[in-house]
């Protein structure tokens, strides 16, 4: 689905280097690879060892990116990040690298999740003299870092996210050190990888394929790496920890190429989709899957249920930003843009539509009325997820609850307001056993369940769940 249209949207992605001639360079392309997990807004900072220093603006990587901008960015180490405005809004002071300057150095942050106590932790320091720079969350920590008493930066970084609640992928730079921390529960994915000498950071290793680095490992939950010239150290912050990597980084917002704890993302798609055919089946001629996430689903749905794959709905990649826009009325404007549906391909069939989830239903109502009014007799929308029920307070933008369509309506209610002759999600077990697990243990299930893995606090239950 298009995260831009369906009102899901992936916060971040960040991506480091330390130790190449050619660190800005490959940040771009690493960038470049992450730019699904955000479009609103980039920035690439370096080190020469001496001195930090950055480029951002709102856009996307090659928007910004020019060579002008390029040729100003020198230096053997760099840490980049892609933003989607939600926590805090958008705006030119909140896209990240943050950088902060002060009179021990100077300090680079860029954060991929989203802190649920970072209301509380503001209102803190601000009480302590804090001024904050941008509406993010993310400058939390560089307050706290800068208020721990501990000598050393090491422990003033491990103390200050022995702070921090909710989801966290940061990468920390000065002149000499990139560090790298994962919260306690691993939510975002994070992996290690090499390029020769150097060391490489990424959400997604499919950013390692394209820069050519080889994948080392995941960071893991409470981990806290420090690189320097010296090499690599493993540090811990967090003394309990318990895996919950966020399940829809799987669904739906990592790209199929990248693996996640060792499972390929296309082929955990694919097997949600097998598992679907088999909790779902349907007597149709034609599967067709939703593009693009939805592709490798529909391809597995059709291999077990053993009707063919069809391209029924095409993409229109030439459409521009322009028309992202996130108001309800222009969303819906944006779907007739970017989605069309092949008559030849439809035209007096019966259709299994594959999707990966449905958040508002309104994306979900235009599809299917696209491939009826292109001749479809019938439209079975199948869904390789369960039914999103809860937000999610962890970077992902699935709106308010109010918003969610499932929250208060019934799979029956939801088929007749969407106009699919019938409409079936995949269970949570289903999930599960697509992925090879007997249980929910490792994952977060937070917005199909309501079993979240950390505490929620009462300021940020009241923003999502505002009536
Ligand atoms: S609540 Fe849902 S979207 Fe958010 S981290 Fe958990 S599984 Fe991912």
């Amino acid at each position: 689905m298009l995260a831009e249209l369906k009102g899901l949207n992936e916060e971040c992605g960040i991506f480091g280097v330390w130790g190449h001639q050619d660190a800005a360079q490959l940040t771009y392309y690493g960038l470049h690879s992450l730019q699904h997990r955000g479009q609103e807004g980039t920035g690439i900072v370096v080190s020469d060892g001496k001195t930090l220093k950055g480029v951002k603006g709102e856009g996307l990587v090659a928007e910004i990116f020019t060579t002008e901008a390029m040729a100003g960015l020198t230096g053997t180490a760099a840490i980049g990040h892609v933003r989607y405005a939600t926590a805090g809004g958008g705006g030119y002071e909140n896209v990240q690298p943050l950088l902060f300057h002060s009179q021990s150095g100077s300090l680079a942050l860029a954060h991929n999740g989203n802190l649920v106590n970072a209301n509380s932790l503001k209102h803190q320091l601000e009480t302590q003299g804090s001024i904050f720079q941008t509406s993010s969350d993310t400058e939390v920590l560089a307050h706290l870092i800068r208020r721990s008493g501990y000598p050393h930066l090491n422990d003033r970084v491990k103390n200050a996210l022995s702070m921090l609640k909710g989801a966290y992928a940061y990468l920390i730079m000065t002149e000499t050190e990139l560090m790298v921390a994962l919260d306690p529960h691993g939510l975002r994915p994070l992996s290690l990888g090499m390029l020769g000498d150097a060391y490489v950071v990424a959400s997604e290793t499919c950013a390692f394929d394209v820069v050519g680095a080889e994948y080392i490992r995941e960071i893991m939950p409470g981990e806290l790496l420090i690189i320097n010239d010296n090499g690599l150290t493993s540090e811990r912050f967090a003394v309990s920890t318990t895996k919950a990597i966020c399940m829809m980084e799987y669904v739906y917002f990592s790209r199929p190429d990248s693996n996640i704890h060792g499972i390929n993302v296309h082929t955990a798609r694919k097997n949600l989709g097998k598992r679907l055919a088999l909790e779902a089946p349907i007597d149709a001629d034609v599967v067709t899957g939703v593009p693009d996430s939805s592709i490798s689903a529909a391809i597995g749905y059709a291999e077990e249920a053993g009707i063919p794959y069809e391209m029924g709905l095409i993409k229109n990649r030439y459409v521009g930003r322009t028309f992202i826009q996130p108001s309800q009325s222009l969303r819906e404007q944006g779907v007739k843009m970017k989605l069309s549906a092949v008559r030849g391909v439809v035209e007096g069939k019966r259709v299994v539509m594959v999707d990966d989830s449905i958040v508002r239903g309104t994306t979900s109502r235009r599809i299917v009325s696209l491939l009826k009014e292109a001749g479809a007799t019938e439209v079975h929308v199948v869904i390789s997820s369960p039914p999103i029920k809860n937000p999610c307070f962890y970077g992902i933008d699935t709106s308010t609850k109010e918003e969610l369509i499932a929250s208060d309506k019934s799979v029956e209610e939801i088929r007749e307001l969407i106009g699919a002759d019938s409409l079936t999600f995949l269970t949570v077990e289903g999930m599960m056993h697509a992925l090879g697990q007997e249980g929910t243990n490792g994952y977060c299930l937070g917005c199909f369940t309501g079993n979240y893995p950390t505490e929620i606090y009462p300021d940020t239950l009241q923003y999502y769940y505002q009536k």
